[in-house]
């Protein structure tokens, strides 16, 4: 049996028809589609609301990685590794058409660096309690060489070599959410909460407005999650309007080469760069990708955009390690996303928390921020249990843990052949209503060559025109919308 397809239509209808629902989450990124598998898989009858496209948020942003965050282990919290790395054991086994291993290599250039970091990757296969893919390995000159046949060798003494998890984190979201679908949930794109619903001060369903067309819904829920990342504080005004700041934004950039700056199937870790962080070039979608900086930003902007000096810093580190230094005019695509990181005490700002925080205001709304993509499935246990009691709805176990996910979708998922049918094929299965939806979230094609992209936007344009029953004139503002987006992702 076919499983059914995510339908906007369907779910419109059921809204409209004042269906009336155990759980509504707001918000189409990993932590709101993990929570809807996990409440729809429990059998509560659920509602996800995305205000723009699915993942469009800070989940398509991420540098794809399914990991326990050697840095944690730096920092001294083998606590936060060791569960994370539970997670990243989760979903090799539940996702391995989205999620697969990566090897990496740390290059040295003393021999303390390799015991040091040798040392550190060897813990970091303790933690993961026997479900290390590869066993982490001292490399020589020679064979750190081998492994990333373009590193820099002149001052080079050898490598350590790990492994970890890479994902393909647009489609991690449309199977979850299709899987949720499966369970009965409905889940909508482009619908925007506008309001949150009360009766006697208890929040009691939220208000929606569709976003192509301007109708607004009532939608009555036992109870509501706000999972809307760095916008967070945003929907928690919307309860309580004087509510405090929580979340401090930080930017991450990235840019993606060609291939030819990092061929074979390894990719580099730089251990520390100038400002203390980590560093990944990896292989990824038959280009390398380059990330990622960590910039504080006081706006929190719907389509965040790398800063000239985000791209500086990735290309001008990726050049010391590298034989053949990449230049502005090598990149392919550059983007940047926003973590969506929670304050750990009032008014403290150095005090960030890299774990998630679950609140539930005197109204009963929840809400759930930070964590990272890779434990989006235990936050979104936690929200469910924790939303469960707050609904006072029947306990029931999750199911989560071993839940598999559905095969990808047939559309070819690659912006380098890509067809009308497997156009209408995205809008038909996983809701695509836009061509910066196509172009960007379904196929990567902006991601892999954002001037490649610009190439194929009349062609998804008059496609999608056809699919949806629109005109001339929304083909002309899609070109133009995605035109400037394209500008956007080049440097
Ligand atoms: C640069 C960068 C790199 C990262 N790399 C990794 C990595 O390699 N591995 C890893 O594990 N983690 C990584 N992370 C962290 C991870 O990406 C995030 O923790 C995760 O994506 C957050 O998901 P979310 O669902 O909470 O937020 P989002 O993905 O931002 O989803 C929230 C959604 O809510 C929607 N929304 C807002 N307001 C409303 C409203 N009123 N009505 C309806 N919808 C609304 C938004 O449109 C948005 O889509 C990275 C983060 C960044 C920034």
């Amino acid at each position: 049996m076919f499983p059914p397809e995510m339908n906007r239509a369907d779910s419109s209808a059921r809204v409209a028809a004042g269906e009336s629902w155990d759980v509504v989450i707001i918000g189409g990124g990993a932590t709101g589609s993990y929570a809807a598998l996990d409440a729809a898989s429990r059998g509560y009858r659920t509602l996800v609301v995305e205000r723009g496209d699915f993942a469009s948020g800070t989940s398509s942003r991420s540098t794809k990685l399914i990991h326990g965050g050697v840095r944690y282990l730096r920092q001294g919290r083998p606590g936060l590794v060791r569960a994370s790395l539970r997670e990243r054991t989760l979903l090799l086994q539940n996702a391995p058409d989205y999620v697969h291993e990566r090897t990496f290599v740390v290059p040295v250039f003393s021999g303390w660096e390799k015991l040091y970091y040798g040392i550190g990757l060897k813990v970091y296969d303790l933690l993961a309690s026997g479900h290390q893919p590869t066993p982490s390995r001292l490399l020589s000159k020679a064979e750190a060489a081998a492994a990333l046949p373009t590193l820099r060798t002149d001052r080079l003494t050898g490598g350590v070599r790990y492994s970890d998890g890479q994902f393909d984190d647009t489609a991690l979201v449309l199977a979850l959410l299709r899987a949720a679908t499966e369970h009965g949930a409905a889940v909508l794109n482009y619908t925007a909460v506008v309001a949150l619903r009360k009766e006697a001060g208890r929040v009691c369903g939220v208000e929606l407005r569709d976003e192509e067309t301007g109708a607004t819904h009532a939608v009555t829920a036992r109870v509501v999650i706000n999972a809307t990342g760095v916008f967070s504080d945003e929907v928690r005004r919307l309860d309580e309007p004087g509510a405090a700041t929580t979340i401090a934004p930080s930017q991450g950039a990235h840019v993606v080469l060609p291939r030819e700056f990092l061929p074979g199937d390894t990719a580099l870790m730089i251990p520390k760069t100038s400002d203390g962080r980590l560093l990944f070039v990896i292989p990824w979608q038959g280009r390398v990708l380059v990330g990622t900086t960590d910039t504080a930003v006081d706006k929190i902007a719907r389509a965040p955009v790398p800063l000239a000096e985000e791209i500086d810093f990735l290309l001008e580190h990726a050049a010391l390690y590298l034989t053949r230094a990449p230049t502005r005019a090598d990149v392919l695509s550059a983007f940047a996303g926003l973590r969506p990181l929670v304050r750990a005490s009032r008014g403290k700002t150095s005090a960030l928390s890299r774990d998630h925080v679950i609140r539930v205001a005197p109204s009963g709304l929840v809400t759930i921020a930070g964590g990272k993509w890779t434990t989006a499935r235990k936050m979104a246990e936690a929200v469910i249990n924790r939303a469960a009691e707050v609904g006072a709805l029947p306990r029931r176990v999750c199911r989560t843990e071993s839940h598999a996910l559905p095969a990808p979708e047939l559309f070819a998922g690659n912006g380098d052949n890509l067809t009308a049918a497997d156009v209408v094929a995205c809008a038909r299965t996983s809701m695509a209503r836009t061509v910066e939806d196509v172009l960007s979230r379904r196929t990567l094609a902006l991601y892999r060559d954002a001037r490649g992209a610009g190439e194929l936007a009349p062609l998804v344009a008059a496609t999608l025109a056809a699919a949806h029953g629109r005109g001339e004139a929304w083909q002309a503002e899609q070109l133009a919308v995605f035109r400037a987006l394209v500008r956007q992702h080049l440097p």
